[in-house]
């Protein structure tokens, strides 16, 4: 009898020795901090986007963690970074990406320098805390952690740090996907595009975004002969251009829903108070009126739920007329058009035109960098149960599908059948109005809320592509009790639970 529990024992012992740690979760704080300060004081301002000194500095610290490196640039001083964690290849990779540029600043604007990773308060300032810098950092110290707590993988993790998703997706995502796709190519991918919305200092609901819409231009040239001012025509190019953008702004494109909206309205009405309850069941329901009146206040109060309904258009540059008393034969306008995944543009820019119906307005499609459209990520996908599980974990909050009204990289992978979810730290609600969002003219970042998105995505990294643990693993160090939980490697953490 002593035999077999000396047994036991013995297992037990080889066991824990081989369960993965939890990370030392203060120290990762720490080390955090210092990565992503550090991120913060290079000047990836795209354009010109000069993401090389972001890249190196990132190439440093996993080469010194012993993780392989590789970069690919199309332009020698933007470069891609690529690093890979082998796994038993039981299951296809999991890409965690993030982007190494910024949108501009004025730093006029900046009470914090914007490249001076400011701690202030609680927070960190800087262009490009919450817009990618802390996807790039949690994608980092994943990988770091992965490594040294020695984590079985049943899938690759490949890290990215991309260049141009400002703006210049060619020599970044778009580069990668169309020359150097093997180095990236996955089964899922964890990305921006995502958030965890709080309201008054508590958490109230998280966003993964699964869809996005496609962002396209068009421009319309009105022409009409030239005159004195002091002779009003009604060929005038400028009326005829104002009329034109009245008409398309005025119009109302059919409403589309998909899996995504439809999950979206509805488990934010589950979240929300009565009156704005029926409004989103309305959208989702089959009551046509009710509907309409649901979108109209969408239009007047939210406008983002208003563009989610349906391609959307916006216009956003005006050029015509040079001096008061000249009537101009020209003028122009470009309309910032967000195709809906489920439309399909080249009817829609016929419908513009049957809109504006005017022979003397042009209306035809303006360069744009048109990201490819695709289908919803799946959510009933491994990807999702790790990803809501990780909410509850961490958050204690339900989680909403949605679809962006902007885009991301994401949209070239999905267009390559990577199932991509886009998710994000938590924001106070109330920041964005006070001028701290993303590409605001000041931008910040809690930092309980950075560290707690370190750990949520490292414990949804480690839940997905952790080696699944049969039997043999049930056995808990923490307090040397068979478990009775299956579980994945290194997640079974019981201090990730969060205030
Ligand atoms: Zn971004």
């Amino acid at each position: 009898m002593s035999r077999l529990f000396s047994l036991i024992f013995a297992f037990g012992a080889v066991l824990a020795a081989q369960t993965p740690q939890p990370p030392d979760w203060a120290r990762v704080e720490e080390e955090t901090m210092r990565h992503f300060q550090a991120l913060l004081r290079f000047d990836t301002s795209d354009p010109p986007g000069t993401e090389i000194a972001a890249a190196d500095y990132l190439k440093k610290v996993l080469e010194a963690e012993g993780i392989a490196v590789e970069t690919f640039a199309l332009e020698p001083h933007r470069p891609n970074v690529v690093a890979r964690l082998k796994g038993s290849g039981a299951r296809r990779p999991l890409l965690i990406m993030g982007h190494t540029d910024v949108v501009n600043v004025d730093p006029k604007k900046w009470a914090h320098p914007p490249f001076g990773a400011a701690r202030e308060g609680g927070y960190v300032y800087g262009r490009g805390t919450v817009d990618d810098k802390d996807n790039v950092v949690a994608a980092l110290m994943a990988m770091l952690l992965l490594k040294r707590q020695n984590v079985p993988l049943d899938r690759d993790v490949i890290f990215l740090a991309e260049a141009g998703e400002e703006g210049s997706t060619r020599v970044g995502i778009q580069y990668m996907v169309n020359e150097h796709f093997a180095q990236i190519d996955a089964e899922y991918c964890l990305a921006e595009g995502g958030s965890v919305t709080r309201a008054g200092g508590r958490v109230k609901f998280a966003s993964v975004q699964t869809l996005e819409k496609i962002p396209r231009g068009i421009e319309l040239t009105a022409r009409g002969p030239a005159g004195h001012g002091s002779v009003p025509l009604r060929t005038n190019a400028i009326l005829h251009l104002a009329n034109a953008i009245g008409k398309v702004s005025a119009w109302k494109p059919p409403i589309r829903l998909n899996d995504t909206t439809r999950a979206y309205f509805t488990r934010l009405a589950g979240l929300s108070a009565p009156d704005d309850a029926t409004r989103y069941l309305a959208i989702v329901g089959s009551d046509a009126k009710a509907a309409s009146a649901a979108e109209e206040y969408f239009l007047a109060q939210e406008p983002r739920h208003a563009s989610m309904l349906r391609t959307s258009v916006s216009p956003n540059i005006i050029q015509g007329g040079y001096r008061i008393n000249v009537i101009p034969s020209e003028a122009r306008a470009t309309l910032d058009v967000r195709v809906h995944p489920d439309d399909d543009h080249v009817k829609f820019i016929e419908e513009v035109r049957k809109v504006i119906d005017d022979p003397a307005v042009e209306v035809q499609w303006v360069q744009r960098d048109v990201r490819p459209g695709s289908g919803s990520a799946r959510l009933d996908s491994d990807a999702v149960k790790a990803i809501e599980s990780a909410i509850n974990r961490h958050y204690e909050a339900v989680m909403l599908p949605t679809m962006s009204t902007g885009a991301t990289d994401m949209a070239y992978l999905r267009a390559k059948g990577v199932q991509c979810y886009g998710i994000g730290p938590g924001t106070d609600l109330e920041d964005g109005p006070k001028g701290y969002g993303a590409h605001s003219d000041q931008e910040r970042i809690l930092e309980q809320e950075l560290h707690r998105f370190v750990r949520f995505h490292y414990d949804i990294v480690t839940n997905l592509a952790g080696k699944s643990q049969g039997l043999w693993r049930l056995w808990s160090p923490a307090s040397g009790l068979w478990s009775l939980a299956i579980t994945r490697s290194g997640i079974a953490d019981p201090r990730i639970r969060d205030e």
